[in-house]
């Protein structure tokens, strides 16, 4: 670690330091996007629940604004501060996510809301990337995909994320039989969803649900009419199944181009007052107010688990080292 990035760390962790960036760097909000927490026991990787206790406990020690996503979106179109306001959100809706998490974030009445793939909860699907991973976990070839450019299942699947599905399905297919291993059709515990008996106890504990699609493509790679589907279905579904669906859209992958001026126009259409993405940035008062396409374009900073990294993301640090960068250079 070099000097002036010790410093950093170290400074940051010190009272009233995050506010003083915040102000110097000009950053307000944060929503922090989470995907899975580790269940040792299922063999499940993720986040780490002692973590984010910790990170909640400091968050509110330090009085942070904690909001649920529904609040943030109101206040900025409201135009009001969005200063030290930070929000929770989870992507999918993973079993993990319910049970492990969402004690954790009602222990300290943090709002969370999960992005959820309604066809998973439904139980009609498994997630496409898990199902990648259950061949590879679940084979004897050493040799499994080298024709596909070789890597684990993770290699695997962020290469095959951009295929039209009808491709990406195909593959999945041949790679299951040169693994010698039959996906079954009922989704493994580990990689399983939330049921919507259990989401909707969530939600009187202060988890909300916002659609996420029916089976998470890569909205810009879909047809009209399955972009139209996948989104207007899974917003129809969650609906039917929870109280207070967040009408809010969490664009599957998020990437700059995995989405665009159709997918803002069918969720505007559809009653919902804005959309998230997956990429890092920061939400000002009065931003969604600029343009109309703002609101359905909102960035999202992946959740760190270590505090020092949570403050140096919402106290704007990360951007100011950037900054420093090329002064120095
Ligand atoms: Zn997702």
């Amino acid at each position: 670690m070099s000097g002036l990035k010790r410093f950093f760390v170290k400074a940051v962790t010190l009272p009233g330091v995050p506010d003083l960036i915040a102000e110097a760097t000009g950053t307000e909000g944060t929503i922090f996007m989470a995907h899975r927490f580790a269940v040792p026991d299922l063999g499940v990787k993720g986040h780490d629940p002692e973590a984010l206790r910790r990170v909640l406990a400091e968050l509110r020690r330090w009085r942070y604004d904690l909001i649920s996503l529904e609040d943030a979106f109101r206040r900025m179109q409201n135009g009001e501060s969005m200063k030290r306001a930070v929000v929770f959100t989870m992507d999918d809706g993973y079993f993990d996510q319910g049970l492990v998490a969402g004690p954790i974030f009602a222990e300290f009445d943090c709002p969370v809301t999960v992005f959820a793939v309604t066809g998973f909860l439904d139980g009609s699907l498994w997630l496409w990337w898990d199902q990648i991973a259950y061949i590879f976990e679940n084979t004897n070839r050493k040799d499994l995909g080298a024709a596909e450019g070789g890597g684990g299942w993770f290699e695997l699947a962020w290469r095959w994320q951009d295929l039209p599905e009808v491709d990406r399905l195909a593959r999945i297919r041949d790679l299951s039989r040169e693994a010698e291993v039959e996906i079954p059709e009922k989704c493994p515990a580990r990689f399983a969803a939330l049921t919507w008996d259990q989401a909707r106890s969530l939600e009187k504990r202060g988890m909300s649900f916002g659609p996420h699609t029916l089976t998470h493509p890569v909205l810009s790679r879909t047809s009209d009419e399955q972009c139209e589907r996948e989104m207007t279905e899974s917003w129809r579904q969650l609906g039917m199944q929870v109280s207070r669906p967040v009408p809010v859209f969490g664009y599957p992958t998020g990437r700059a181009g995995d989405y665009g001026a159709r997918e803002a126009a069918t969720a505007r259409r559809m009653g919902l007052f804005g959309a998230v993405n997956a990429q890092p940035g920061h939400v000002e008062s009065g931003w969604l107010r600029a343009t109309e396409e703002n609101a359905y374009d909102v960035p999202r900073h992946p959740y760190p688990d270590d505090m020092a990294d949570v403050l140096q993301c919402i106290s704007g640090l990360e951007g100011l080292k950037s900054l420093l960068r090329s002064v120095n250079a």
